[in-house]
């Protein structure tokens, strides 16, 4: 199913990347139509249309539905639930419930990225503290251990050091953890994976299966949230090329329609181990805004809409860096800095940790 242009795509969620989407959606004469809970979503301020409604409400659900051609998704936790319903109503969701299901629960990822033939960290499945303390004699110390659904910006993780003689002691701290971030929910346990560097791939696949990857972004993270990715990233060809034939495989298993951000640790050696992938556009791709010339948005918006993809050329060399918190205050100044472009979400509260806005330094291709 191609959208035309007039035609409308229904978004599921209205944070910043549902802004950024709807405004590449605009720029090439599509309509947007924004479906999310909260009645002050960043996306609403730049769409044609918004739904503030629950994810359960299926009177809502079933009158976007009618309203739009096609619909996506601009976080992973769209409630189960609420595809069902859309599958019932038959409804074009794009990428599919697959790839959403997948990437909604850390074991089933590792499980899939293993069953394709790529690597990840050593992992265990822990329900509770004899399959952690199973978990531990199998994948060894230091290890992470992680809800296995909810968790972002790293919250819902815990590590278990080296160091902890008293693996029981670690594990009450853990679990505490786990419990004050989302409740005793199952989780996994992972090895922790000496890495090197961090990178990542945003890669599309388009409705007839043609995909498009942009050049891998070096990730550094502050306090388990993204805060810079560099473009090039400093790793060898070899490295790139690995990285980028899993996540176009990972796309063709997935049979996969839109942009999909896959991270991946880069080990000494040069290979490459996924982290995790999130099936939509991402916040290490936010450089392809001002450093490609067509975005990972209108990427996306070109495949859920059944359009040619972009070839995914980069024009500069870029340093995007979140702006977290009240490094957003910083605005002025910042907007004061020659080739940097500044990007800010429409956010009215502040909160620590909360991402307000992002800056992109650019350089010609060097
Ligand atoms: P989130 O969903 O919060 O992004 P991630 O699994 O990507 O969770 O973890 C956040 C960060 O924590 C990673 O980018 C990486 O820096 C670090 N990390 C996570 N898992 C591991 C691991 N197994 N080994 C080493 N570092 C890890
Ligand atoms: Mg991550």
């Amino acid at each position: 199913m191609i959208v035309q242009p007039n035609g409308t795509i229904g978004i599921l969620g209205g944070g910043q990347l549902g802004r950024m989407l709807a405004t590449a959606a605009a720029q090439l004469g599509l309509r947007t139509h924004i479906f999310c809970p909260d009645d002050r979503a960043p996306a609403f301020d730049v769409s044609s249309a918004a739904t503030s409604a629950s994810y359960d409400d299926e009177t809502a659900l079933t009158e976007f539905v009618n309203a739009v051609d096609v619909i996506t998704y601009e976080f992973e936790n769209v409630p189960a639930g609420a595809v069902a319903f859309l599958n019932t109503m038959n409804a074009i969701v794009r990428p599919g419930a697959k790839a959403l299901q997948i990437s909604q629960d850390r074991l089933l990822e590792k499980d899939f990225v293993n069953a394709i033939g790529a690597k990840t960290a050593d992992y265990h499945a822990v329900d509770n503290l004899d399959s952690l303390n199973a978990g531990l004699a199998k994948v060894g110390r230091p290890a992470i251990l992680k809800t296995r659904r909810l968790g972002y910006d790293g919250k819902g993780q815990t590590r278990i050091t080296n160091e902890d003689s008293d693996i029981s002691a670690a594990y009450q701290q853990a679990i505490k953890f786990a419990w004050a971030e989302v409740g005793a929910e199952p989780s996994i346990l992972e090895a922790y994976v000496p890495f090197e560097r961090e990178i990542s791939i945003i890669a599309a696949r388009g409705q007839n299966g043609d995909i498009q990857l942009y050049d891998p972004a070096e990730n550094v993270h502050v306090d388990g949230i993204l805060h810079t990715s560099s473009v090039p990233a400093s790793i060898s060809g070899r490295t790139a090329e690995k990285a980028k034939t899993v996540a176009g495989a990972m796309l063709n298993e997935l049979d996969y329609v839109g942009v999909i951000g896959v991270e991946f640790f880069v080990l000494a050696d040069g290979d490459v181990v996924v982290n995790e992938y999130a099936p939509r556009v991402h916040n290490s791709g936010h450089w392809t805004l001002d450093g490609c010339a067509v975005s990972q948005f209108e990427q996306h918006i070109r495949a859920v809409a059944g359009w040619p993809l972009a070839l995914p050329h980069r024009h500069s060399d870029a340093v995007m860096q979140n702006l977290i918190g009240r490094d957003s205050d910083r605005w002025r100044e910042l907007a004061a800095e020659q080739d940097t472009c500044i990007h800010l979400y429409g956010k009215c509260d502040a909160r620590a940790g909360r991402k307000m806005g992002h800056v992109t330094r650019i350089a010609p291709k060097g």
